[in-house]
């Protein structure tokens, strides 16, 4: 072991030969320079050595004592560090500063601090008194290196200074505050390490003199008055070691230096170092932001408050882990912004945003837990909302998307269920409505985040909205198609029996017509009513349809009559009439004229006869004017044709002016005369043969 630690001695030797630039070497950091400035390196040089991510389990061990008492040795030979060491026989200057290295016994921090040689003793105070502020603030245990011989020099420097040391640091650590006792976390261990002990006075006396002496300089303090009653042992806990002279005893120096090394490695024994009462709960990943703040505070001369560095101190750190994880999640969400903003449905966003949420969170928690717990709580809750906030549009994106792909559907399946045989219109609006509704809400519910004040409460009002305004229009196609094919079916009935009365004109006729109309718009307003209850119409859509069923049912009788009465058709029923009755005889036998028969009577007979039946194609007349129809309302017409005559009580029964009767009845008369020159012809024919 003492060839090792030889071989490592020589290895300090020759960095510290290196370390002639200010700069830090491979295994060690200056974190303070001699212009007094602050390393922006530590967080990175942290994370070099393995400890950024451990949190608090982590410690801090520093040293304080004259200058060339071996301090930079001892820790070397404890911690396995390479803080530069004095080469006595070169007097070779050391870089001022404070230094940092990783222990190579567990995870502990090492800080050196490294004044001017002792010649120059005397003429740097000020940068001594700030380095061991800087060490006292920022450690666990405080290394208080001195000679056997210096004990009960109370006057020497050492002590002087330790003392104001002690005084700057009870008012930083009572400093402003109003609390008369420290916390727990407040608390230091003072490891007095006693150099080039011989032994001719026992441990016991040499502490004993040690605390007497803490004593005196603690009652000696000028504390704030809120800390006037404040014990030395309520602020520090006092430890000792001793080791034998370096260079006479070197084996017996190595040996104790391992033994003493187990105070700060071995956690089972009742002396080791790194109490938890020690600890100042700064997490690793923190601590290049807090010491920098304290440094900042011990330059300034302010009062060192801790409890204010610490917030500052969390606020810092929980900002810069939200902004961490911020971009973590900003960026896995990244993925479904575009499809979310074309219109498409992501399958189970909900989800996904719960997992991006907790695992940010999850990290944030783990990270940020450990600072100032109102800070962390605080910023905790910006970062909740922060999060919320960009998840929002990807929320409303997807509800208006859930309720463009329901509108949609309910669309299609209107028609799909339309097209099958058989088909309840009321029913297929009602299923596709729930089924949309259902399938929107379970969508819904899916992506919204618990703990927001989403709601989507106004877009189902919306769906519900478009989803009537869709079954509306349909229902309205529908109808329509309905009225259409029953107006089909009652024209078809109408027009048989409307031919062929009025194909035998007599005063019975339009009695026969009527009844026809009456029945047969009475069949199609109960078929109506019958296919229109499944279709949940409201009354005055039925009003309406209805309506429009009367005036085109009364149009097509009114259209057939037209045609019943136009020029050619009245004259060839009249023809027809007039030649039964002419060409005839009473059985229904084809007459052949003979030069006996009286042609002239029959003729005008017959002419009359039939052109007594011409008038009864002019107007609409039944034997009882009850028989009439009310005439439908024009309004309902309005979509069919404009014309208002079939809608006019004045003209709607009349089918024949007088001036078309006259008209008619010279055509006929005219047509009439032909036959009976016809018939003379005929016979005048048979005569001469
Ligand atoms: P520092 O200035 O307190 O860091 O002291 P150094 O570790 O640089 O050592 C200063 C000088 O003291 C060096 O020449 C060392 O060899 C010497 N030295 C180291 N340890 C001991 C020791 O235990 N006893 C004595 N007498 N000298 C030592
Ligand atoms: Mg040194």
């Amino acid at each position: 072991n003492t060839t090792a630690a030889t071989a490592s001695l020589h290895t300090q030797n020759g960095r510290g030969e290196g370390g002639e630039t200010n700069s830090a070497g491979e295994g060690r950091l200056q974190i303070v320079n001699e212009n007094q400035e602050f390393t922006q390196e530590l967080s990175p040089y942290l994370a070099k050595w393995g400890l950024l991510d451990k949190g608090f389990a982590y410690d801090v061990v520093s040293v304080f004592g004259s200058q060339s008492t071996g301090k930079s040795t001892l820790l070397n030979r404890l911690f396995g560090t390479s803080f530069d060491v004095m080469d006595e026989s070169r007097r070779q200057q050391t870089t001022k500063g404070i230094w940092m290295c990783p222990s190579a016994y567990g995870n502990t921090l090492v800080m050196d601090v490294e004044g001017t040689d002792g010649r120059e003793r005397g003429e740097d105070q000020d940068f001594e008194r700030k380095s061991a502020l800087f060490s006292l603030a920022s450690t666990e245990v405080l290394i208080v290196n001195l000679w056997e011989h210096q004990i009960g020099l109370y006057n020497g420097a050492n002590m002087g200074l330790l003392k104001t040391v002690f005084e700057v640091n009870l008012g930083l650590f009572g400093g402003g505050g109003d609390s008369t006792k420290p916390k727990p976390q407040e608390k230091t261990l003072i490891l007095f390490v006693i150099r080039d002990h011989v032994g001719a006075t026992p441990v016991s006396n040499l502490t004993a003199t040690l605390t007497q002496d803490m004593e005196k300089i603690w009652a000696s303090l000028s504390k704030p008055a809120n800390l006037a009653d404040a014990t030395l042992s309520s602020y520090f806990d006092l430890s000792f070691a001793t080791l034998p002279h370096k260079i006479l005893m070197p084996e017996k120096f190595e040996s104790e230096v391992l033994e003493l090394r187990k105070r700060f490695t071995d956690r089972s024994r009742p002396d080791y170092v790194f109490q938890p009462s020690y600890h100042k709960r700064i997490p690793a990943d923190g601590v290049g932001f807090y010491m920098e703040g304290i440094w900042q505070q011990v330059l300034t001369n302010k009062d060192l408050d801790l409890p204010t560095q610490q917030e500052l101190l969390a606020q810092f750190r929980c900002d810069e882990l939200a902004a961490g994880v911020t971009e973590t999640f900003l960026a896995s969400s990244k993925v479904v912004r575009k499809p979310v903003e074309a219109g498409k449905l992501v399958e189970g966003l909900g989800a996904l945003m719960r997992d991006w949420l907790n695992t940010a969170l999850g990290k944030f928690d783990r990270d940020a837990s450990r600072y100032h717990a109102g800070v962390y709580q605080r910023k905790r809750l910006d970062l909740v909302s922060g999060l919320h906030a960009s998840l929002s549009p990807l929320f409303l994106g997807q509800l208006k998307n859930l309720h463009k792909i329901e509108t949609a559907r309910f669309s299609k399946d209107i028609v799909k269920g339309t097209k099958e045989v058989g088909y309840d219109f009321g029913k297929v609006v009602k299923e596709g409505k729930e089924g949309a509704r259902e399938r929107f809400l379970e969508g819904a519910r899916e992506v919204k985040i618990e703990g927001t004040d989403w709601e989507y409460e106004h877009e189902l009002a919306l769906l519900d909205e478009d989803l009537k305004l869709i079954a509306d229009r349909c229902r309205a196609d529908e109808t329509k198609k309905m009225v259409n094919a029953i107006e089909r079916t009652a024209k078809r009935q109408l027009l048989e029996p409307v031919e062929v009365a009025l194909s035998q004109p007599s005063a019975k006729m339009w009695d026969t017509v009527l009844k026809t109309y009456k029945q047969v718009s009475e069949d199609g307003e109960e078929s109506y009513l019958t296919k229109a209850k499944s279709y949940n119409c409201s009354d005055e859509e039925n009003e309406t349809a209805l309506a429009s069923l009367r005036a085109r049912t009364w149009l097509s009788l009114r259209r057939k009559l037209e045609e019943q009465t136009s020029d050619a058709t009245v004259l060839a029923t009249l023809r027809t009439n007039f030649e039964e009755r002419f060409r005839y005889d009473e059985a229904g036998v084809p007459r052949v004229w003979k030069p006996a028969d009286d042609i002239e009577g029959a003729f005008t007979k017959a002419k009359d006869e039939t052109l007594a039946l011409l008038p009864l194609f002019a107007t609409v007349s039944p034997s009882s004017s009850s028989l009439l129809p009310e005439l439908p309302s024009p309004e309902a017409s309005f979509d069919i044709e404009s014309d208002p005559t079939p809608f006019d009580p004045s003209t709607a029964f009349v089918l024949l002016s007088p001036t078309k009767l006259l008209s008619l009845e010279t055509r006929f008369k005219r047509e009439a005369d032909a036959a009976y020159v016809e018939a003379k012809r005929s016979m005048v024919s048979s005569v001469a043969q």
